[in-house]
């Protein structure tokens, strides 16, 4: 990692550059006053020495008070010019420091600056969803303001609403802006940054009249994903405190790198969700269900689940009758209705046109064809909230285990589905002989075979 403040990293920028040209110079001007200074001292000492000589000869041969006389009007003639000199030599050497001193801190400041900079492109980098990202940009804002309160308000995807995602809060007290949406954000409206020394001064953010802490001041960067403003840093501080110039370069720059990474963040979120989700439904494609399938195996306790595939009734009828796009809307209506009725951890996946498959881990059969029922039930609730007509679906279930083959298991429930289909439609029909094998091998004792209305092959 590359120090920033260090003089030899090869990639100055020019304000750094000239930054230390500067020091160089105000160095130099110092040595010159103190050589002059020097010079001034040298010849007076030599005047002095040399009058002191002769008044010391002139008083043993008689003219002394001719020479002290003399003395006394040349020192009186000298003095002043001696304090003037004094002064331009003080005044030289004062103006040098204070010069030294400013470039001391352009170049401290910018070295921070720079190592802000590093750092915080480093921790965004290895951040890799938006959580970490949003934790990396609070521990940004205690460097930049360690007593300040700050935080980020992010706009959602509609981009109608800003929400906090980020904040710190020394001292327990909080930035707290109560802006509802970019657009009643000057700074998120205007992209630039504002700041407000006084909240009460006639041209604050009417915003900032709102707190309970009373008057004080106050800055707001926009944040922008690529091109487009979607939200604000926002930093309050008591009245009468205005933060300087580096500071906010420092927030600017926690604003332009955090909205870079986000904006990147959730490209990458919504390329890997569009690559794993049914476009229609937003279930699970086949591809992400296999895949998830695998990562259940690997992390569940337990191998015993159930494993349903679930198929539309006769919903070519519904097509050829009320149009694709009716047909469409029933597909959601029932991704909905069993999304409303599973568990968070069941897997479910449309796996093409209007057939999806279910795995319930850890379940047994009984509380999996339940659930099935409650579907069926469900769905045609959901069917007249929705205004749609009327439809069904069949479903068939069996017992698995996750250490089974996935396509060999489907292919066991689709036979179960068959067996739905064949036998009348509009139920459940769970494979008998397969819940047998189960309730062998895994020990099971007293399940409960199925709900009144499912059937048992
Ligand atoms: P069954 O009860 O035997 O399952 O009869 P079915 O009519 O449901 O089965 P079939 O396989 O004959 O027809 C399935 C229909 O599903 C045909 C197709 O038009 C429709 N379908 C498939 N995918 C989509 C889709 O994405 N949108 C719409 N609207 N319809 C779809
Ligand atoms: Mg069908
Ligand atoms: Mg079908």
């Amino acid at each position: 990692m590359v120090n920033p403040g260090r003089a030899d990293d090869g990639q100055k920028p020019n304000s750094l550059a000239i930054a230390e040209q500067d020091l160089i110079a105000a160095r130099r001007k110092f040595l010159t006053v103190i050589r002059a200074t020097a010079g001034v001292a040298f010849v007076l000492i030599g005047a002095l020495t040399y009058g002191v000589a002769v008044i010391a000869v002139a008083i043993t041969d008689g003219r002394g008070a001719q020479y002290a006389t003399t003395a006394a009007l040349l020192s009186l003639v000298a003095a002043p010019v001696l304090v003037v000199a004094v002064k331009v030599v003080v005044r030289q050497v004062k103006s040098a420091d204070a010069v030294a001193d400013a470039r001391q801190h352009r170049l401290d400041a910018e070295g921070r600056h720079r190592d802000l900079e590093s750092k915080l492109a480093d921790a965004l980098e290895m951040a890799d969803n938006e959580s970490e990202a949003l934790r990396v940009i609070e521990r940004s804002f205690a460097t930049v303001l360690p007593r300040d309160p700050i935080e980020l308000l992010l706009a959602d995807n509609s981009h109608a609403h800003l929400t906090r995602r980020a904040s710190t809060s020394p001292e327990g007290v909080a930035a707290d802006c109560h802006v509802g949406s970019p657009q009643e954000c000057p700074a998120a409206r205007r992209a630039r940054v504002h700041q407000f020394p006084d909240s009460e001064a006639i041209n604050a953010c009417p915003k900032l009249a709102e707190r309970e802490q009373g008057r004080c001041s106050a800055v707001c960067i926009p944040v922008s994903v690529m091109g487009r403003t979607v939200g604000v840093i926002h930093s309050v501080q008591e009245f009468g405190r205005v933060v300087d110039e580096s500071e906010i370069r420092d927030l600017q720059s926690v604003a332009n790198q955090s909205g870079a990474r986000l904006g990147m963040l959730r490209i990458m979120a919504e390329t890997q969700l569009q690559a794993s989700t049914d476009g229609l439904t937003g279930l699970l494609n086949r591809r992400a269900f296999e895949n998830e399938f695998l990562a259940l195996r690997g992390r569940s306790r337990h191998s015993s689940a159930v494993v349903a595939m679930a198929d539309l009734d006769h919903f070519k009828i519904i097509n050829d009758t009320y149009g694709h796009e009716t047909g469409d809307r029933a597909l959601r209506t029932f991704a909905d209705t069993l999304r409303l009725t599973l568990r968070d951890k069941d897997l479910l996946c449309r796996r093409g046109g209007e057939e999806f498959a279910i795995v319930f881990p850890e379940c047994d059969l009984a509380s999996a064809t339940a659930v099935l029922e409650r579907i069926r039930h469900e769905l045609d609730e959901s069917i007249k909230t929705a205004g749609l007509p009327s439809f069904t679906v069949s479903m068939g279930a069996i017992p698995a285990r996750l250490t089974d083959d996935l396509d060999d298991l489907l292919s066991r429930a689709d036979i179960a589905l068959f067996e739905a289909k064949r036998s009348g439609r509009n139920r459940v029909v769970v494979h008998e002989s397969e819940l047998d094998a189960a309730k062998v091998d895994e020990g099971l004792a007293g399940w409960a075979l199925a709900a009144p209305e499912s059937t048992t092959l």
